[in-house]
């Protein structure tokens, strides 16, 4: 890109300068010279004007006595002197002046007149070298499709990642460690008699560091990082997806040991034969391509290749197989520890204000992966500059992450009264509902500010990361989400479009509580619906239906009945606490935000779990 652009820059000079050179050459006599006739230079050898004239071809240069410079065009057929004598001037005039003749240069004679034609040549050249390298380009392009574009971290470089910059997932790394030392010294475990593991395969959900845990084996290895895509992989024409594996190996054993890794291997290693869509055989054939490079190497190659997906469940078994990736690394999402640690990992170059809290960022940012975290610091980066601050504060932090969660707040986004009024009902049902409820999770903020497609919105986040959830929780989470609609119902005896997407919600976490999780009292605990993965067009996934007519009615009743009881819990909730949310209405309409204390002063303290 910027070679080009530097070639671009040259050519623009040489041209210049050519039409440069092309203008000065035909001013070479720069002097101010008048054009005149014979006559007039006939007469001016009658006054004995003239100091000198000079003949050059059919161009006679005259200087006068004053210094001016002139010149006359004489016929070809006649010399000077012929010219001379026919206009009959007077010999003595004719010793007035000196004579000089001028052999014209023939190569300036040539260049003068050769010069346009040879420009032209010149310009026509340019433009047909252009043309050919272009064509040229476009035929390297597709000489070297079947090279892999793969992106090279060589080992040495300045920026390398190691294991430090990767805080959290202890097991993974442990399990990695050993990895970094087949690297390092392969002949302690070639001693003994130990095959050096050739794949290893990184699964964890989007944005955990895969990675970046790959690229720091890579860095505490101090070997070179070979890495590709595996969705580069799957391009339009066939055989190219192959050639890329092959030449990527053969590069990689060139600088063993190395590591290549192949990121997104799922968009290559889905379950062969099984697809429908266009792209299928030149799947199958990368991924064939994969597998042969694997089996070929020689024991002590010292090639590991890493793998990294997030679909562990659509890999063809074949990728799994011992010989291939048999080293499996799960990567989860981070627990709150973690999470104060990563976050402290990408605030080391981020200048601070004392109040910062890692930990308490840590604790509302339940469920956000590593790459969400940093992003939420660099939004309260973005957000301390825009404010003019020299270091970023508490709240930066806490506003980007409702940032992060739930979108951008709006505040040009101004609510008329009447739909203010609405939103802070909505929402303290929500809030109010969640403090009761002893399964829901506690409240932290109830705001009516917009934010992303929420006219309003509550924080309400577990006290701790849970694993296993309870059906009593699942109920008490599909009351809190129906709390806002119900209120609505009640107080204004008439709902908002406001509700729909708590209705969604609602709707989808009653349906898995029966069809997934077996928590339905009336039906078997079975499930209900096989997920079919249509490799078409990649990501779709359709349910089909496993059951008879008969189940689905039921399977309706059940989630009926469960919404159905949780908006009369929400009912009663509102009618024995009709106080409370006046409170909270009242407080959210005139400060629009209530953070958690405050809310706890308003409400008491939260009813707590049955049995913690
Ligand atoms: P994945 O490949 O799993 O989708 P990445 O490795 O691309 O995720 O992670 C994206 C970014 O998130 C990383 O560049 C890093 O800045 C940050 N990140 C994720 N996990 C961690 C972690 N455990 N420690 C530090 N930073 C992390
Ligand atoms: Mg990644
Ligand atoms: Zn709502």
């Amino acid at each position: 890109m910027k070679k080009s652009i530097l070639k671009n820059i040259a050519i623009f000079f040489i041209v210049v300068l050519a039409i440069a050179s092309l203008f000065s050459l035909y001013n070479l006599d720069s002097e101010p010279v008048e054009n005149i006739d014979i006559q007039k230079m006939v007469q001016e050898i009658n006054d004995e004007k003239i100091d000198k004239i000079a003949v050059q071809g059919n161009k006679l240069n005259i200087t006068l006595l004053d210094g001016t410079n002139q010149s006359v065009y004489k016929e070809d057929i006649e010399s000077f002197s012929e010219l001379l004598s026919s206009y009959e001037i007077s010999p003595d005039k004719l010793t007035k002046f000196s004579r000089e003749v001028v052999k014209e240069d023939t190569f300036s004679m040539l260049m003068k007149s050769l010069l346009p034609t040879l420009l032209m040549v010149f310009f026509i050249g340019l433009l047909l070298w252009f043309m050919l390298r272009q064509v040229q380009g476009a035929n390297k392009n597709a000489m070297s499709f079947g090279l892999s574009k793969a992106r090279e971290q060589k080992k040495d470089s300045k920026t390398k990642t190691t294991f430090k910059n990767v805080a959290g997932v202890k097991e993974a790394k442990e399990e990695l460690l050993e990895i970094v030392d087949f690297l390092k010294n392969p002949k302690k475990f070639l001693a003994l008699g130990a095959k050096i593991p050739k794949g290893v395969l990184l699964m964890g959900p989007p944005g955990t560091g895969k990675t970046l845990l790959a690229k720091a084996v890579a860095g505490e290895a101090g070997v070179p990082f070979l890495s590709i895509s595996g969705s580069e992989f799957v391009e339009m024409f066939v055989g190219v997806g192959a050639s890329r594996v092959r030449d990527l190996f053969n590069r990689a054993k060139k600088n063993a040991p190395a590591i290549v890794f192949v990121d997104e291997i799922d968009a290559v290693g889905r379950q062969r034969g099984s697809g429908l869509g266009g792209s299928h055989d030149e799947r199958e054939q990368t991924l064939n391509q994969i597998l042969t490079e694997m089996d070929g190497f020689e024991p002590n190659a010292n090639v590991i290749v890493m793998a990294a997906t997030n679909r562990p469940d659509v890999l063809d078994p074949a990728l799994l197989r011992p010989g291939r990736f048999d080293r499996q690394v799960v990567l989860d999402l981070p627990d709150i520890n973690d999470r104060e640690e990563i976050l402290q990992v990408h605030m080391r170059n981020k200048p601070t204000e004392q109040d910062v809290n890692l930990r308490h960022v840590a604790e509302r940012t339940s469920g956000m992966s590593g790459a969400d975290l940093e992003n939420v610091l660099n939004e309260a980066a973005i957000l301390a500059a825009r404010n003019n601050l020299k270091k970023i504060t508490q709240s930066e932090l806490l506003n980007s992450i409702e940032k992060v969660m739930i979108g951008p707040e709006r505040k040009s986004h101004v609510l008329s009264e009447q739909e203010k009024k609405i939103t802070a009902y909505h929402e303290a049902g929500h809030a109010l509902v969640a403090h009761l409820l002893p399964n829901a999770d506690p409240v932290h903020k109830v705001s009516i500010i917009s934010r992303g497609h929420a006219a309003g919105y509550t924080l309400s986040l577990p006290e701790s990361d849970k694993y296993l959830h309870k059906k009593s929780e699942f109920i008490d989470n599909i009351a809190v989400l129906l709390a806002g609609h119900t209120t609505e119902k009640v107080i204004f005896s008439e709902v908002t479009t406001g509700a729909s997407n708590d209705l969604e919600k609602a709707t989808k976490t009653a349906r898995r509580l029966i069809t997934r999780y077996g928590m339905s009292d009336k039906l078997v605990p079975r499930i209900y619906g096989e997920k079919e993965e249509l490799i078409f067009l990649g990501r779709d996934i359709r349910e089909q239906r496993n059951y008879s007519e008969k189940i689905a009615e039921e399977i309706d009743t059940e989630i009926d009945q469960l919404i159905f009881d949780a908006v009369e819990t929400d009912k009663k909730i509102l009618e024995n606490h009709r106080d409370k949310l006046e409170a909270i209405v009242a407080e959210l309409i005139e400060k629009e935000t209530i953070e958690k204390d405050r809310f706890i002063e308003i409400c008491g303290p939260k009813v707590s779990r049955e049995n913690k």
